[in-house]
């Protein structure tokens, strides 16, 4: 099985969308270590921090990885979980199991953690290698291709609305409405917060109302905010992010990569215990929460399809706003 080939898409040289950065190769089929599986991919969802890493916004950490982290397959070798089972495959990978901050249960900030897609290669391939502890079962009776977006967008906008402090019916403002943001709205109209999204794409503020936003606008919420999250990766969208907040309210920044965050004034930004707070991944427990919220009660996946021969065109679509909640590749 070793000399067997498998398609996978690489970063060949990190850049804007338009000079190609990712190109697909033949390389082996990876032979999965210890405690790992040898997965088989479905179908992979496509992150905004994708094609982050495509155009260089955040540094290679490897040359010639393979990108994706929302990885639906089935188990074809290895140890650790069942031959034949479907796994799903995140953006956490591993992490110590030893340092403070995993001991501590935030495994989500260990400094020694490696990232699906970026540390090692991910889903824009046939195969790819997971460690089992970090694999996630997933049911049978669920299309791959709704299972996948969960897997960060999911899971990520999750932990963004515990971080954003969210009171009990509250108003909770969401900045930016791609795949993450249509599925976290949903989590919080479903505990029954008000939700008002500000996007600059028209299309993306009518799937808003349509999934219950109470709002939908191009620039400031209608009324003052208990919570809110910020998913465009824009940091000039602080500032009045901060400003639209009630009193003691909190924004917190879902992304991994943001634009510089103009300066502050703090009487009008940060003052009346306003907080500004980050999201850094999430831990396992976090995923798991999450899935097991999402698979009793499964949320609408708006999907746009990619063939995996086209996850170019998926990445130039993301960076042109041209897709409608999570961009999926799918393998035939
Ligand atoms: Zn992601
Ligand atoms: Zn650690």
């Amino acid at each position: 099985m070793g000399s067997d080939l498998m398609r996978a898409w690489v970063v060949a040289e990190p850049g804007p969308m338009a000079t190609g950065p990712l190109v697909m190769e033949e390389r082996p089929i990876p032979e999965p270590g210890l405690g790992e599986v040898l997965v088989k991919v479905e179908a992979c969802g496509v992150c905004r921090t994708d094609l982050h890493l495509a155009e260089g916004d955040l540094p290679p950490r490897r040359s010639r990885t393979t990108p994706g982290h929302e990885v639906v397959g089935r188990v074809v070798g290895g140890e650790g979980l069942a031959p034949g089972s479907r796994a799903g495959v995140a953006w956490l990978r591993s992490t110590c199991g030893a340092c403070r901050h995993c001991l501590r249960g935030s495994e989500n900030l260990c400094p020694f953690s490696a990232y699906t897609g970026w540390d090692t290669d991910g889903g824009y391939a046939e195969y790819l290698t997971v460690p089992a502890a970090y694999a996630y079962p997933l049911p049978e009776d669920v299309p791959a291709e709704r299972l996948a977006p969960l897997l960060c967008a999911g899971i990520i906008g999750y932990r963004a609305l515990l971080r954003c402090d969210l009171p009990e019916g509250g108003r909770l403002g969401i900045y930016g409405f791609g795949a993450s943001a249509h599925l976290t709205a949903q989590a919080a109209i479903a505990q029954g917060a008000t939700v008002h999204v500000v996007t600059r794409a028209p299309a993306a503020r009518e799937l808003a109302l349509e999934l219950g936003a109470a709002s939908a606008g191009a620039t400031a919420p209608p009324e003052p905010l208990d919570a809110a999250i910020l998913f465009a990766p824009v940091g000039t969208l602080v500032p009045p992010a901060l400003e639209a907040l009630e009193r003691g309210g909190t924004l917190a920044v879902a992304g991994i990569h943001l634009t510089d965050i103009p300066q502050l004034n703090y009487q009008r930004h940060l003052f009346q215990e306003r907080t500004l707070r980050s999201v850094t991944a999430n831990t396992r427990d976090d995923g798991r929460a999450y899935l097991d919220v999402a698979l009793a009660h499964p949320p609408h996946v708006t999907i746009t399809p990619y063939p995996f021969e086209s996850a170019d065109r998926a990445l130039t679509d993301l960076a042109d706003d041209r897709v409608s909640g999570a961009a999926v590749l799918l393998f035939s």
